[in-house]
């Protein structure tokens, strides 16, 4: 422990901020969006800003990093950021930088938009890259969406912004349960218990705990000392295996993708809104999800055909009715729609309104 520095926290933002931000902090008159991928904000005194926002991976090397870095040194006197959909932003002070800027982005094919009416960049987790209990990959889904909406994101065609999501299981690790349209890693297998490896491994009352229908209880040979699972009631949640190794439950045939819409956390004109189930399951199909990619672009075509401006999703939804959403997205409506989890009661329709 000698010489151990701990509990220092983040460095403090203000050692990075550029002169011109430090300057006008909390002074700032109006924003403006010239184009899509770069805003201009301007401060009381007349000094102005420009953010050219360019889309990331997310996960990058470090030898990528370093390329941002040699940019920012070139055009913004080394300053950029991240912004909390994890694209970059140049933070050009000096105007006459801009267009030059602009055109080494291009020059590298580092795309520049995510702003306004657009589809800006994929919440997502991490997969198969990393963690232990997905459903579905996160990186390569993404890329595969993104690939196919790529127009959406340098430019402001779509009547509002729409924000997607993923995450890899329903941990909703992100914003997927909150997102105008949602993109969720499922399982549809119950777990598989190890009886050897779970006595080793596992504490059984938190095991048991951690089922939100009641599926586990104590195995009945009491010199067993391990669990048993009711598949009738169990539902695929994966809760138990983040509490006990020793019940896997990831089927790579079987698991797949469900795609939820219509949340929101704004609360611009509409209370903030969950994103609700549209589509119950689609296969898990690397290396491009050809199903999600198609199903994603069905809804963005109809939202952009069918919604008002200013209406994201969710409102368009509200408006339109959820029947005619079906209809319109040429989505079939199963019984996996509707709720059958304790409060369900309030999402049944209890009135004589609804369309034909
Ligand atoms: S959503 Fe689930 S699988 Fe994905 S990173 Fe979070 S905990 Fe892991
Ligand atoms: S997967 Fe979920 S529902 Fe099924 S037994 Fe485990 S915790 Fe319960």
């Amino acid at each position: 422990m000698a010489e151990r520095i701990t509990d220092i926290g983040p460095p403090h933002f203000e050692k990075f901020l550029p002169p011109v931000i430090k300057e006008n902090y909390g002074k700032w008159k109006y924003h403006e969006i010239p184009e899509p991928g770069v805003l201009r904000h301007v401060a009381e005194n007349g000094a102005e800003i420009y953010s050219v926002r360019v889309a990331s991976p997310r996960i990058m090397s470090t030898l990528q990093a370093r390329d941002l870095c040699d940019i920012a040194d070139k055009y913004c006197s080394g300053y950029l950021r991240f912004t909390s959909r994890h694209n970059f932003e140049f933070l050009v002070s000096d105007k006459s930088k801009l267009e030059p800027l602009k055109a080494e982005l291009a020059k590298r094919g580092i795309p520049k938009g995510g702003t306004g009416h657009s589809i800006t960049n994929i919440v997502h987790t991490q997969g198969w890259i990393h963690c232990h209990t997905p459903a579905i990959d996160a990186s390569g889904v993404v890329k595969s969406v993104m690939d196919d909406l790529f127009g959406y994101f340098g430019s402001h065609k779509l009547p509002a912004q729409l924000r997607i999501s993923l995450a890899c299981c329903l941990n909703m690790c992100g914003a997927v349960h909150c997102s105008d349209i949602a993109i969720l890693g499922i399982h549809r297998t119950p777990p598989k218990v190890n009886h050897e490896r779970l006595r080793h491994l596992c504490e059984i009352p938190t095991t048991i705990a951690a089922c939100p229908t009641g599926a586990i209880r104590p195995h009945p040979d009491k010199s067993i000392k391990s669990v048993v699972v009711n598949e009738e009631r169990c539902m695929y949640c994966g809760n138990c295996y983040t509490m006990c190794p020793a019940l896997p439950v990831f089927d790579s045939v079987k698991g797949g993708v469900a795609l939820l819409v219509g949340g929101k956390v704004s609360n611009a004109k509409t209370p903030p809104m969950f994103s609700r189930l549209a589509v119950p399951y689609l296969p898990n199909n690397p290396p491009r999800w050809p199903e999600v990619v198609q199903a994603v672009r069905k809804i963005v075509t109809k939202y952009a055909e069918g919604a008002n401006k200013w209406e994201r999703v969710g409102e368009w939804v509200t408006r339109i009715g959820w029947e005619k959403f079906f209809e319109v997205c040429e989505i079939p409506f199963t019984f996996q729609h509707i709720d059958d989890y304790r409060w369900a009661y309030d999402t049944y329709r209890t009135s004589m309104h609804f369309k034909f």
